[in-house]
């Protein structure tokens, strides 16, 4: 009899577990809406994409990347780890040079949803004059590490003005470093009008480039980045960057 109710008790939690978790995934995707409006895609009725990199800068990946970008005529958007653009301010300087978009990606890489509102501004506020001091350019785009948010951290981000951006192609893992083929496959076959597509030139913002040269290693996205972009020209895309999405859309 007792092993009998343990048994329903098992049955009753594993399904509450279920629930709760489901809830979880279904709040936490990127397109859910639940906790406030961000921005998931362009236009499903022009022949646009966005390209996005995260969690750099990483030099010599990033440099690479944007040497990609310039010899393809094409501009990208790419949020930026606080301490990583004030360790490489070059980099992200040449990003705004090159005529990119630039996005707040934290200071620290830090999972927002243990913070509080103090704290996620604090971050958010260094990261931006991180980037004013680098690129001589602000910015109101901000994505959060992890694509993680609540309530709070989409009221925090509003109230200093940002407009929380996340994507609408599934990740394409490029952080395990498979082949760049694989990487491009993984997101061409998801592209369609008004896509945003997340890859990722460095490592949550790690500043390994000397230290642990492995980590950081992002050359599969260098390659991948060519191989997108040739093969997205050739089905006749245009590349935006988050604020010419944001136009278009307005
Ligand atoms: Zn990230």
């Amino acid at each position: 009899m007792r092993f009998k109710k343990t048994a329903v008790s098992v049955a009753i939690l594993s399904v509450i577990a279920s629930l709760a978790f489901n809830a979880y995934e279904y709040a936490e995707s990127p397109a859910s809406q639940l906790f406030g409006p961000t921005l998931v895609s362009g236009p499903a009725n022009r022949h646009v994409v966005a390209l996005t990199f995260d969690d750099g800068p990483n030099p010599p990946y990033t440099d690479a990347i944007l040497s990609v970008l310039e010899k393809e005529h094409v501009r990208a958007t790419f949020f930026l780890v606080g301490r990583a653009v004030q360790a490489y301010p070059a980099t992200a300087r040449r990003e705004a040079d090159d005529g990119d978009a630039l996005g707040n990606h934290t200071w620290d890489h830090a999972h927002l949803l243990v913070m509080n509102a103090a704290q996620i501004t604090r971050s958010l506020e260094r990261t931006n004059a991180a980037i004013e001091r680098a690129a001589g350019t602000s910015t109101a785009l901000f994505r959060p590490p992890f694509g993680a948010r609540d309530w709070l951290v989409l009221a925090q981000a509003r109230r200093l003005g940002f407009t929380p951006v996340m994507w609408s192609v599934p990740l394409a893992q490029d952080w395990e470093n498979p082949p760049p083929r694989v990487i491009a496959q993984r997101i061409l076959r998801y592209v369609r009008n008004g896509s945003i597509i997340v890859l990722h030139d460095g490592n949550e913002g790690m500043l390994c480039a000397r230290e642990e040269p492995a980590l950081c290693n992002r050359s599969s996205d260098v390659d991948a980045t060519s191989i997108i972009v040739e093969t997205l020209k050739r089905r006749g895309y245009t590349f935006m960057t988050i604020p010419e999405l944001l136009a278009l859309r307005n």
